[in-house]
């Protein structure tokens, strides 16, 4: 039987569509791999070629990836809390616009020069290669974006190792910043990782030759995992902020402000107010403005131990001091704890505040849950000591409030750390209604503090002996 020419025509037009088809297929990566070796091979190769690219075009991919983040807020946001069951949309969206908007790109890349009798040294931030960077559940896609723009910004390519509790969450950001660079005239796989969470995954990433530096932002756990590779290092731990108000603060504003800070996405952020001292002075003045507002809740005595029950998980029975929270409660809202203990009525409810005594875990543990234990001190005097303590030398975040500038300023020095919010909301500190760029890593253990592209940079020096110079 002949073919005839028109059907002939037809079926090479239809092989040719498939051809191109597949070829596009394979051309196109959304930068998500089988295992992590593979995820590994493609970014270093992508780092091969974005080694090529000039920093006008890496800016050309940030502003494409700035776009993507707020084109994409909203529905990543509302994944996110439906995929780890913790959170608030409404205070995801902001992070993810927040991390559009104040995440710096390579304009913070600064060149230092000498000049002099001898000639020209230059100092520039070099790419490191691939960075391999292990994110957390509690801000998981805002992490992947940040990280994303820091580390391509500083010249890098990026392996991602989400949390498994957030996995489609951290991989759909991924997908849309690999999909906006590549739209924007960029290689595919500046940004990789694996399609499903398995946690030898990590550990390959750690050991791992084309890995030159790695990034933690999670828990003890894994800084000191990250921290033990033998490899550059970027340790961005936990944190138990101390928020101080003394008797010269205004009271209303402050307890505004802490209730702002405490219910912020329900207290996932690690810089967010996990426990307030309050001087005697003002204590019940502040409690009192408190619940001035609608959404403030006190815990009676007999409330707070069946909440306790709850959300704590104690690992020594006979020692209710050795607690740590359960993670079913982590990031819940308040209402939902609330309804956990059987009580009714609690429309509106956004934050939990209990009269506790220092030693209670409620103030030693980093519960992540909107709720506020509230310590009595006699004065600034102690209350910077129980701070300090409480703090327990992670040097992440604390917040004061006060007019009096000598036990501001005694406070900032003493506590020693990465972050000191001044008459605020604790996420003034990263720059969500104070001045200065954002991050979600914020290196305390290794002293980076706030990350920024520099951070992702390694120093290269160029020196030309007896010529460009111009006096
Ligand atoms: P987490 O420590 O449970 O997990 C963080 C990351 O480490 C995840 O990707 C997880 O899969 C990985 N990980 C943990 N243990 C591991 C192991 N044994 N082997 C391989 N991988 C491992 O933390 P989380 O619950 O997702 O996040 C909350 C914690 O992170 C809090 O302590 C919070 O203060 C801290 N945090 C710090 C910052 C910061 O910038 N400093 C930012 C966000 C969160």
């Amino acid at each position: 039987m002949e073919l005839q020419s028109s059907e002939l025509s037809l079926i090479i037009e239809k092989v040719l569509k498939e051809m191109s088809k597949k070829e596009l297929k394979e051309e196109v990566s959304d930068g998500v791999f089988d295992t992590m070796e593979e995820a590994i091979e493609a970014a270093y190769e992508a780092q091969k070629k974005y080694s090529k690219y000039s920093i006008e075009q890496r800016e050309k991919f940030i502003a494409a990836m700035r776009k993507a983040i707020l084109d994409n807020a909203m529905s990543i946001a509302t994944l996110c809390v439906n995929e780890s069951g913790m959170g608030r949309i409404d205070h995801k969206y902001l992070k993810l616009k927040l991390t559009a908007e104040k995440t710096p790109g390579t304009e913070v890349l600064q060149t230092t020069a000498y000049t002099g009798d001898k000639g020209l040294t230059l100092v520039e931030n070099g790419a490191f290669g691939v960075i391999g960077s292990i994110t957390p559940s509690t801000n998981p896609a805002a992490t992947v974006a940040c990280n994303g723009i820091g580390m391509l910004a500083a010249g890098n390519t990026v392996v991602f190792s989400p949390h498994p509790g957030a996995f489609n969450s951290s991989l759909a950001m991924l997908r849309a910043l690999n999909k906006a660079i590549r739209e924007a005239g960029g290689p595919d796989n500046l940004l990789t990782s694996v399609k499903k969470p398995y946690l030898e995954g990590t550990n390959i990433m750690l050991k791992h030759d084309k890995i030159r530096m790695v990034v933690a932002t999670g828990g003890p756990g894994i800084v000191k995992m990250v921290l033990s590779s033998g490899k550059k290092a970027i340790g961005a731990g936990a944190g138990n902020p101390p928020v101080v108000v003394d008797e010269t603060a205004d009271i209303k504003k402050a307890a505004r402000d802490i209730i702002a800070g405490c219910t912020f996405d329900n207290n996932l952020p690690c810089i967010a107010e996990k426990e307030a001292i309050v001087v005697e002075a003002v204590y019940e003045e502040l409690i009192k403005e408190m619940k001035n507002n609608r959404a403030v809740y006190e815990l009676n005595d007999e409330e707070a131990e069946k909440v306790a029950k709850l959300v704590l998980l104690y690992s020594n029975e006979n020692n209710p001091h050795c607690a740590s929270a359960n993670k079913k409660f982590v990031g819940k809202d308040a209402k939902y704890i609330l309804q956990s203990i059987g009580k009714t009525n609690v429309d509106g409810i956004e934050c939990l505040i209990y009269r506790a005594e220092n030693d209670h875990p409620f103030v030693q543990e980093e519960l992540m849950m909107p709720i506020l234990p509230i310590v009595k001190a006699k004065n600034f005097e102690e209350a910077l000591k129980l701070a300090i303590q409480d703090e327990h030398g992670n040097r992440h975040t604390a917040i004061m409030h006060s007019k009096n500038v000598d036990n501001l300023t005694r406070m900032a020095r003493e506590i020693d750390t990465t972050i000191f919010v001044k008459n605020a909301p604790s996420y003034a500190g990263i720059g969500f209604g104070g001045e200065g760029h954002t991050t979600f890593t914020i290196a305390g253990p290794t002293g980076e503090g706030l990350t920024n592209a520099a951070s992702f940079t390694r120093q290269r020096r160029c020196t030309m002996v007896e010529s460009f110079r111009i006096v």
